[in-house]
This record gives C-alpha cells, structure tokens and sequence, in this order.
C-alpha cells in the first residue's frame, strides 16, 4: 500500500495535453526520485518472477525506461516493442487502430523463443490498443505471454475489457 502512495504522488496531472481536453499522467517525477523508480522496478520485477517470465519486453517509448531496469533486476533479457521502420532486423510487424488513422508496432522475431513466457511492461495503458498490438507481436512470435505488467491503468477508457481476449487468461497487473 506504501508503494502504492509513493508512486501515485509522484506522478503528476497535466491539463489539455497532447490536445485540449486530456488529462496526461506524467511519469517524469517519478523516473525523477530514485526511491519511487527503485520502488516501482523491484515491484515489477517482483511480478516477472511471481509470473514465471523469462523475457522482458518494453514498449517504446515509456515503457523502454521502465522495462529496462526490470529486466537486469530480474535477471532477463530485454527485448523492445518499437514504432514500424526502427528495427534493423527481420521484423513481424502488426497494425492498429488510432483515434485518427492508424499505428504499427514491430519486433524482432528471432528475439523469442517457442517456450519462452514474456512479461509486457509498459507505463500507462489507456484504450489498451498498444498494448493489444504487442501481445499479438509476442504470440505470432511462437511465445507466451506471462502478463501485462504497467504502472497506471486509466480505467475510463476501458482498455482492459479490451485486452481480455488478447490476453487470454494472462494477468494484467497495474500497480
Ligand atoms: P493505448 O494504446 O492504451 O491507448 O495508449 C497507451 C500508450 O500511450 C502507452 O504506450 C502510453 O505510454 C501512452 N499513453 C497514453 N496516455 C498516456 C498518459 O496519460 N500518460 C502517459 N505517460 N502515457 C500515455
């Protein structure tokens, strides 16, 4: 529960951003104060071991701050989500819908293995579109999804209702 009030004061509300009308959830605060960013990387690398996972994998860009530290306290390897065209490497690639057109998630496939149990880790989830995205990548990659893991659900948007098929029995974890 201490945590819980640690990383919730840390994170800070800002009005009308990326557009009038939205209330963004700033993490930088948080990254900012080494006790809550020690706090909330041991609590999600807490959740990779209590899940069984034997990768990390980050969703850019936020998610890259966060699952990186995981995935060296939790002794896993690291492997990013990233926006279509970054990836050097043979990628799967999967398409999603935007409020206003569409986005494209990639991965290096050769990055996971049949086998392998893959926790998501991501800072905030809203319509879960991302996310959704992301774990089709992880299973047409041949691997499992050990869970979802973020620091803030915005529960008005109803992204977890969403990500139940995708999960298909895999934890959704918000902090
Ligand atoms: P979704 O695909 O669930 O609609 O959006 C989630 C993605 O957008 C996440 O990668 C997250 O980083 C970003 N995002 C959406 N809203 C917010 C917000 O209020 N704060 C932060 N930090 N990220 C957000």
């Amino acid at each position: 529960a201490n945590v819980r009030e640690l990383l919730l004061s840390r994170i800070r509300d800002v009005s009308d951003y990326p557009k009038p009308g939205v209330m963004f959830k700033d993490i930088t605060p948080l990254l900012a104060d080494p006790a809550a960013f020690t706090a909330l990387t041991d609590a999600l690398a807490g959740l990779c071991v209590e899940h069984g996972a034997t990768k990390v994998v980050g969703l850019e860009a936020r998610g890259f701050i966060l699952a990186a530290p995981v995935a060296v306290r939790a002794g896993l390897g690291f492997i990013p989500v990233r926006k279509a065209g970054k990836l050097p490497g043979a990628t799967l690639s999967q398409a999603y819908e935007l409020e206003y057109g569409t986005a494209e998630v990639e991965i290096h496939a050769e990055d996971l293995d049949r086998g392998d149990r893959v926790m998501v880790i991501d800072d905030v989830l809203a319509t879960g579109g991302t996310a959704e995205a992301s774990l089709g990548l992880i299973r047409r990659a041949g691997a499992e999804v050990a869970g979802l893991a973020i620091l803030m659900e915005l529960g008005f948007l109803g992204g977890r209702a969403r990500l139940e098929p995708a999960l298909d029995g895999a934890p959704l974890e918000a902090l």
